[in-house]
């Protein structure tokens, strides 16, 4: 595996869903650390935009592609090995929600939602790996919380996410002996475009109640741990999940309660 010892100036990453929220930060990080980034995302505009703003164009590929799509999987690929010949991360962060109770959780929603955040990270990892076993190199999957503990309206999302964090082992497993690392990044809230969009002013105030760090994260703070676990300094972690929650995963009842002593004594 050379990958880990080759300078950051020769390495690629590859970040699906990077025009907005966490990929966008985390294809920042990349840039900042010297690498080279494949920005891939559906929404046209932003991305382009996105990849512009970074003002890096000979270190700055951004391709319009949908990860459900087998066709734009594969010609992903193909348009990284023309440009750089090389890929030394790829971070399946391209992800949507859909919240609803079980009941009123529609067939094209389930699908919908599978299709891009299971079957994409499977699509995309198959495509890497014959060009990302050239060197070695590491994948992060981006899962969520709602992959580590259930609750209420994620039937969809939240069964995606842990089947992403059990795909994440399977991966580790099988694609240790070509040299390539694979683990999970499961953020807790962030307030990117995406939470906008689910987390109502019920959710949001649940959540407070439930992370003892007391807040949302940034998009930057779960670029921090994507881009480490890329980095030589992860080089003998792989199948692991990394949560990026304010502690939410190790908490229990009793928060609120406690929080309410705090501000009266
Ligand atoms: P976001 O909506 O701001 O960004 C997601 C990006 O992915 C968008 O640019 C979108 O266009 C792109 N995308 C979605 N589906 C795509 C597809 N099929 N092909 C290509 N691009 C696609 O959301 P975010 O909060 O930055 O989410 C990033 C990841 O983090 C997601 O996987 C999400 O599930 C996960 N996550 C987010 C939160 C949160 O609170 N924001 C919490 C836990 C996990």
């Amino acid at each position: 595996m050379t990958s880990p010892t080759s300078p950051a100036s020769s390495r690629v990453a590859l970040v699906t869903g990077a025009a907005q929220g966490i990929g966008h930060a985390a294809a920042a990080r990349f840039l900042a650390e010297g690498w080279s980034v494949v920005m891939l995302d559906w929404k046209k505009d932003v991305l382009v935009a996105a990849a512009e703003a970074f003002r890096a164009p000979d270190r700055v590929l951004a391709l319009h592609k949908d990860v459900s799509q087998p066709s734009d999987v594969a010609a992903a690929l193909d348009e990284v090995r023309t440009r750089f010949g090389r890929l030394d991360a790829l971070v399946n962060n391209a992800g949507i929600a859909h919240f609803g109770p079980l009941m009123e959780t529609p067939l094209e929603a389930w699908n919908e939602v599978m299709a891009v955040n299971v079957t994409g990270p499977f699509m995309m990892t198959k495509a890497a790996v014959p060009l990302m076993r050239e060197t070695g190199g590491a994948i992060v999957n981006i899962t969520s919380i709602s992959s580590l503990r259930a609750s209420t309206l994620r039937v969809a999302y939240g069964t995606s996410k842990a089947a992403l964090g059990h795909l994440t082992k399977q991966m580790a497993v099988e694609l240790a002996s070509y040299g390539i690392r694979v683990n999970a990044v499961a953020p807790g809230p962030v307030d990117t475009a995406m939470a906008k969009k689910v987390h109502s002013p019920e959710i949001r105030a649940d959540y407070h109640d439930a992370i003892p760090l007391n807040r949302y994260g940034l998009p930057e703070e779960l670029a921090d741990a994507i881009v480490y676990l890329c980095s030589p300094g992860a080089s003998y972690i792989t199948g692991q999940t990394l949560a990026v929650d304010g502690g939410f995963d190790a908490t229990g009842i009793g928060l609120p309660t406690l929080r309410r002593d705090q501000r009266n004594g």
